[in-house]
């Protein structure tokens, strides 16, 4: 699959000029110690974007990034910033253009500069913030989620460069490159960037790349994403905390009350309980039980929860956790009946399920089992809309030949768990443009967690899939 060339009728080769598959390929491969210079350059900026954090490194990572885009040959490399819904402002994002010649397509590439913190450095095998190759990995907080993706987009555009300096044509398309610097604090300000930026971020193909490939060699087009519901949820049983020998029988404790409430989520198998709540179809990949129980770590004799298959208990069904709980600290324990506790609820829906209607039946799920009458409050948090991309656009047809084409592989679709909410907040105020999420991760990158790799071989593949794509909506196949 990696043949640029068709054999004729004849049998003398015929070049196919919209690929240059094997010259793009060498220019990547020519190129990319550079361009891996620059991902490791980057990952040592610790862009954590979450406000305990110092955002100078946010601001300095927004730099080192326009001064990339800037040396990747677009000529209008902006820094901005829009308020979030609080009034304060947003952190930088950097957009990068070359306008489109006439009557030629726009792609917007997006990417994220800032990260996640590292969170418990001990549990890292190397200093989060200085990127190490081991074999064909780089470690690094950002390595791979989304610092790869960021120079995916570079390492594309440098590529089709050197293809043009060759005599190839130049690439007959627009290219604006988007590089927000919130994702991984919730993009509090992206609408309001949207609004704000909306004809200079006009693009006819979008293709996000902060999502996942299959596996190591399988590429993978993330045509689902899971949206999120969260909130807290309270139980109060007493005016005030009184001792637990003097009055403990009759009245039961908070705690024990919110464990009885938070039970009431689940039914003994492990599906959601909450009634209302829909599922999309099974997809049609399923992601296998023991890779599932060594990606997630389950210990050993654990049971998996819920039913069907894995992939859709994943990516088209509701997942509910517990993720935080407000109660007395064991350190802190006394004896005494704990008057009330809270507990935050994260909810994943599945596409086709309305984040309002699914937090509207989660809380008149929590008020409807209020154990022993308790009272029990909702306080929301974020929402955030799942999604599914159109089936078989011609954006998406071109990004499949580019896909198997630099794999030498068919891409699959696959869903994601997680949630991209800026990705709905992206259709709607571009209804018209094809959405493409793409990848650098796999399922060892481990984003988010300890030991966040990126795969160095993929990365190549990426960068080469990404001018490929470029290159194809640019002959009109997007
Ligand atoms: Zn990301």
């Amino acid at each position: 699959m990696t043949d640029t060339r068709s054999s004729a009728p004849d049998g003398a080769p015929t070049a196919r000029p919209v690929d240059d598959a094997t010259t793009l390929r060498a220019h990547v491969e020519r190129q990319f110690p550079a361009l891996q210079a620059d991902l490791e350059r980057l990952v040592r900026i610790p862009s954590v974007s979450a406000a305990a954090f110092d955002q100078a490194h946010v601001a300095a990572s927004a730099d080192a990034v326009a001064a990339l885009l800037r040396g990747a040959g677009l000529p209008d490399v902006r820094i901005l910033r829009s308020d979030r819904p609080d009034g304060t402002p947003g952190a930088p994002a950097v957009v990068a253009r070359r306008p489109a010649p006439e009557g030629a397509p726009t792609v917007l590439l997006y990417a994220h500069h800032d990260v996640q913190p590292p969170g418990d450095a001990a549990a890292w095998a190397t200093d989060p913030f200085e990127p190490v190759q081991v074999g064909d990995r780089l470690y690094g907080r950002g390595a791979a989620d989304d610092k790869a993706g960021l120079v995916a987009h570079v390492g594309a555009l440098r590529a089709l460069a050197a293809l043009a300096e060759d005599g190839g044509a130049d690439l007959p398309v627009g290219i604006t490159v988007f590089v927000e610097g919130e994702e991984e604090s919730g993009s509090p300000s992206f609408r309001r960037f949207l609004a704000d930026h909306r004809e200079l971020l006009a693009a006819d193909v979008i293709v996000v790349a902060d999502s996942t490939n299959w596996k190591v060699g399988v590429p993978a087009l993330t045509t689902s994403l899971r949206g999120l519901v969260d909130g807290v949820v309270e139980v109060e049983v007493l005016g005030h905390a009184v001792h637990s020998g003097m009055f403990g029988g009759p009245v039961l404790d908070a705690n024990t009350l919110l464990a009885r409430l938070v039970a009431t989520l689940h039914d003994d198998a492990g599906n959601v309980a909450v009634a209302g709540l829909v599922s999309a179809p099974e997809p049609e990949v399923d992601y296998d039980e023991a890779a599932f129980r060594a990606d997630a770590s389950v210990l050993d004799g654990v049971a998996l929860a819920g039913e069907g298959t894995i992939a859709g208990r994943l990516w088209a069904k509701p997942a509910l956790s517990v993720i935080g709980i407000d109660a007395t600290s064991v350190a802190h324990a006394s004896n005494t009946i704990a008057p009330r506790a809270a507990a935050k609820l994260s909810l994943r829906i599945p596409p086709g399920q309305d984040p309002q209607a699914a937090e509207d039946a989660l809380r008149a799920h929590l008020e409807a089992h209020a154990p022993f009458g308790a009272r029990v409050t909702w306080r929301p948090g974020e929402q955030g809309r799942a999604f599914h991309a159109a089936d078989d656009s011609a954006a998406m047809r071109a990004a499949r030949s580019a896909f198997a084409a630099a794999w030498g592989t068919d891409p699959v679709d696959i869903g994601v768990g997680g949630s991209i909410p800026f990705i709905a907040d992206l259709l709607e105020f571009f209804p018209d443009a094809a959405v493409l999420v793409t990848g650098v991760e796999d399922p060892d990158s481990r984003a988010h967690g300890a030991d966040e790799s990126v795969h160095l071989g993929e990365l190549r593949k990426v960068v080469l899939a990404e001018a490929l794509l470029l290159r194809r909506v640019g002959a009109g196949e997007g």
